[in-house]
């Protein structure tokens, strides 16, 4: 069975440009509008000698926004499918409530998570980082989705701790 990667994190921290680089496609919906890509997406992709299946999820507001309800079940359920977890945070904004909720989230299932810290092209990735701390996954994993760098060092990573 093909690993399943899924990818979760609040709107706008770059989760279907990440989808669209581990597949190749431009299946998932990149755009601007924060929570525009609401529903599970599935792609098939391999940067390494593994191939997986990688889930984009419309992701998760801050817990107030009148969306949130929705999209939680969503990326619950893809959680709940998913062999590996790819939490992502945008190095540019700094830890935010929608994190840490879905930090606890992911926690309490159990599930093998990875702390993925997006955006960090133009930005120092130690000072960056010390802000995640807080969620309780550890050091940051600095990726920028946009150019593909860290991609594949992380999803070899990710793939070689199956
Ligand atoms: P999603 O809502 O989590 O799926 O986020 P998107 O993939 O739609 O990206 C939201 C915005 O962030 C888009 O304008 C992307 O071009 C931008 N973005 C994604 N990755 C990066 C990155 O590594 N660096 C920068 N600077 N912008 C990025
Ligand atoms: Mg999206």
């Amino acid at each position: 069975k093909n690993p399943v990667i899924a990818l979760v994190g609040r709107p706008n921290v770059g989760k279907s440009t990440l989808f669209n680089q581990l597949t190749r496609t431009r299946d998932a919906l990149v755009a601007d509008f924060p929570g525009l890509t609401r529903d599970r997406q599935y792609g098939m992709g391999r940067v390494g000698p593994v191939p997986y299946v990688v889930v984009d999820t419309g992701g998760l507001g801050e817990p107030d926004d009148a969306t949130w309800h929705h999209m939680q079940r969503q990326a619950m359920r893809a959680l709940d499918e998913a062999d590996i977890v790819l939490l992502l945070v945008d190095a540019r904004i700094g830890v935010t409530p929608g994190d840490d909720a879905l930090a606890r989230e992911i926690r309490e299932r159990g599930k093998a998570v990875w702390l993925v810290m997006n955006k960090t092209d133009g930005v120092d990735p130690d000072v960056a980082g010390a802000d995640f701390h807080s969620l309780g996954l550890g050091k940051p994993w600095p990726i920028a989705a946009v150019h593909g760098r860290g991609v594949r060092q992380l999803i070899e990573a990710v793939l070689a701790d199956q």
